[in-house]
């Protein structure tokens, strides 16, 4: 367990004076960004014995072998198991924190730790309650929020908090990172995530439908509607949305300027597209994917939506 590449200058921002760390912190960045990865680490750190003879934990004292058993005392989070069926994260899990928070530090002067991922999921009852351990943080409590969404967050939380900013990786780092991970593969489709490398692997299971819908929209007019299928909408409208925005967006930029951005190993096909289409037919297809986006999340008749968006698509090309 490690920290990403990418987020070296966020460790040595945090831990340049451990005396010195913030009662409340913010940790924000882009989703899939690895934010609540470091954020466990970050914890990990904090309670381990041996942290000031290490870059980030020893991982054999008791400290660290309790937190890898996921029973150390001193350290609680608020995750994916806490969320209701709505994703919300409701009051009890933070009155749990409160209770947490109540007891005395299992090491003599060691720090309590609350690590709450994806903070943005808290309803309003959740961010009072949060707000009020922040107000009077008790000694040595640590309260970490994780979120990709910094401005759901009630503004006396992120007053009450140090504010610690997570960038994405560059394109260098993501082709780094995934050599790590197996350096004769290939990943077509890092710049249709992107470039973030997280965000790929956290998808890849749609990768074969990602081939399978591009290789019909590779069809330009002749693109068959009976190709369709409800396997397109197993991600959500906008998921499909995107793809096509990106898509389109890449025949649009090979017939400007001649290049492609999101499906570079797509080049031959795309170029082939941009000359047999019309610069205002795209430009109306692009406007109605906008469109279809902003009420994708209201209840609606999807397969007409579809019809009329690929008939449209086909109508691009001459
Ligand atoms: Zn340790």
């Amino acid at each position: 367990m490690n920290i990403y590449s990418w987020h070296e200058r966020n460790w040595a921002n945090l831990f340049i004076d451990t005396k010195r760390f913030p009662h409340g912190l913010i940790l924000y960045g882009p989703r899939d960004s690895g934010i609540n990865n470091f954020a466990s680490i970050a914890g990990k750190r904090l309670i381990c014995s041996n942290s000031n003879k290490t870059e980030r934990y020893c991982g054999i004292c008791q400290n660290c072998s309790w937190f890898d058993s996921q029973s150390h005392p001193d350290f609680i989070s608020v995750n994916n198991d806490s969320l209701d069926e709505k994703n919300i994260i409701k009051i009890d899990s933070i009155r749990n924190l409160k209770d947490f928070f109540e007891l005395s530090s299992h090491q003599k002067n060691g720090k309590k730790v609350a690590v709450i991922y994806d903070a943005h999921q808290m309803n309003l009852a959740a961010s009072n309650a949060l707000l009020k351990i922040l107000e009077e943080p008790p000694n040595d409590s640590v309260i970490i929020l994780t979120t990709s969404n910094l401005s759901s967050l009630l503004p006396t939380i992120k007053s009450r908090s140090r504010l610690e900013s997570f960038s994405k990786p560059s394109y260098e780092d993501a082709t780094n990172f995934l050599k790590t991970i197996n350096k004769d593969h290939q990943y077509p489709f890092l710049q249709f995530y992107n470039s973030n490398p997280l965000a790929l692997i956290n998808d890849c299971e749609n990768h074969p439908l990602l081939i399978e819908i591009i290789s019909s929209l590779k069809l330009g007019k002749k693109f068959d509607l009976s190709d369709i299928d409800g396997r397109w909408f197993s991600n959500g409208l906008i998921w499909l949305i995107n793809l096509l925005q990106k898509w389109s967006y890449d025949i649009l930029l090979s017939k400007l300027v001649n290049q492609q951005y999101y499906f570079p190993n797509e080049e031959l096909t795309i170029n082939q597209l941009a000359r047999s289409s019309n610069t205002s037919a795209l430009l109306k297809f692009q406007k109605m994917l906008m469109d279809v986006k902003l009420y994708a999340t209201s209840p609606v008749n999807k397969e007409i939506n579809l019809d009329i968006i690929f008939i449209y698509y086909r109508k691009i090309f001459i």
